[in-house]
């Protein structure tokens, strides 16, 4: 079955704060959506609050992964279920070497019974590395520790080519990558396109939209979705940024003083 990944009226707080008010998206096998907007709209939130961050309480709303309920499910069983997120800021665990990282959430997602062989698993993780053209060292440092900013988008990237998933949401994967590594990273995106295999990909600018290209491209400002369309959605955003949006539909913005 071709993957279905739906959004309904999606509100979401964080301490108490409404960031989410009200998303609708719809995104089919294959496809490839890209989320746009300011900084502080709710974008970071809504990737958080889709994937089951305990901060994030949804208050409001349905997200549905091929008909099944994901807001009923543990962050876990959303992994299960072949959600994926690489994160704006990966976190840095100590003790954990980043190939333990990676045989675990592999076999997480395999389920028990059903376990990667370790050989089978290291020559993945060699040629999924090389692909990205990370330094094989990585497989044996702790995760995320002392990674450059690069690095850590890389070794995101790793994560996703391993587990394949079914929803990948890239969370600003472009922020901090020079040119070769953008380039990099969305080669290795990709190669991982496929029709039963969807992405949401966030970001702040359109440049890695270049590298990756979008089938439809979403504008977020203050927790909405205020403007879909196609590619050339995000070259106008480019070329003239966000204001034209906010005068278009009479956003004014909530804090004084922010650009
Ligand atoms: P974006 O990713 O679009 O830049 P975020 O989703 O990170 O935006 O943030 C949306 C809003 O939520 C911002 O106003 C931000 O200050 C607030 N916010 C995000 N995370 C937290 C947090 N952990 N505690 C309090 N407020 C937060
Ligand atoms: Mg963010």
């Amino acid at each position: 079955m071709s993957t279905q990944f739906e959004i309904r009226g999606l509100k979401a707080t964080i301490e108490d704060k409404e960031i989410l008010k009200g998303i609708d998206l719809k995104i089919n096998g294959g496809e490839v959506h890209a989320i746009m907007g300011p900084n502080g709209t709710g974008k970071s939130t809504l990737a958080s609050a889709l994937m089951g961050h305990p901060k994030y309480e949804v208050t409001e709303g349905e997200v549905e992964l091929n008909g099944e309920d994901v807001l009923e499910m543990a962050v876990d069983e959303r992994a299960r279920a072949g959600m994926f997120l690489a994160m704006q800021y990966p976190s840095e665990i100590t003790g954990v070497t980043n190939a333990d990282f990676l045989r675990s959430a592999i076999n997480a997602r395999r389920g028990e019974g059903n376990e990667i062989s370790l050989i089978k698993f290291v020559r993945q993780m060699e040629s999924k590395m090389k692909q990205l053209e990370m330094n094989p060292e990585f497989m044996h440092r702790y995760l995320n520790e002392g990674f450059s900013g690069g690095e850590k988008k890389r070794n995101e990237i790793l994560q996703m080519m391993l587990l394949e998933p079914k929803l990948v949401i890239l969370d600003e994967i472009d922020s901090g990558l020079d040119i070769d590594a953008l380039r990099i990273v969305a080669e290795g995106v990709n190669a991982m396109r496929a029709e039963d295999r969807s992405f949401l990909i966030i970001t702040h600018y359109q440049r890695l939209l270049n590298y990756i290209k979008p089938d439809f491209v979403h504008v977020m400002m203050q927790g909405r979705i205020v403007k879909s369309g196609g590619p050339e959605l995000a070259q106008r955003l480019e070329a003239e940024g966000y204001d034209w949006v906010k005068e278009e539909l009479g956003i004014v913005d909530e804090t004084v003083g922010q650009a």
